[in-house]
């Protein structure tokens, strides 16, 4: 289940991430693990919380499902790796709900 998930992410997401070699492989070093692939099951039921056309939204519910685990997340919320802008959960976070609710709607209609 959630490889399918991962899958949709990896054709969508991981392609056009500026940490992967153009074609869906991440190129992260060892040590560093994207928050994409260490929270998916938390990413996911985040984004199944919320029906609406606002990406807003889906940040109020990724923040407290997901970046409240993180370790790069402080006390007062806020988040160096995400203020450089390193984190590909949340630059590419718009397309990561499309991949999501893609592979919901395939269920759905299946
Ligand atoms: S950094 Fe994250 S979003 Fe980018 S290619 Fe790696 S797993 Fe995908
Ligand atoms: S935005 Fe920061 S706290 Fe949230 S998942 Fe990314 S690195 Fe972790």
């Amino acid at each position: 289940m959630t490889e399918q998930y991962l899958q949709a992410i990896r054709k969508r997401v991981c392609v056009r991430c500026i940490d992967t070699d153009g074609k869906g492989n991440c190129l992260l070093h060892k040590d560093e693990i994207c928050a994409v692939e260490e929270f998916l099951p938390e990413i996911v039921r985040s984004i199944q919380q919320v029906q609406s056309d606002k990406v807003e939204d889906y940040v109020v519910e990724l923040r407290k499902f997901v970046c409240t685990e993180c370790r790069h997340q402080t006390e007062d919320e806020t988040c160096i790796v995400r203020n450089n802008l390193d984190c590909g959960l949340d630059r590419y976070f718009p397309l990561i709900i499309e991949a999501v609710e893609e592979v919901d709607l395939a269920r759905k209609s299946a």
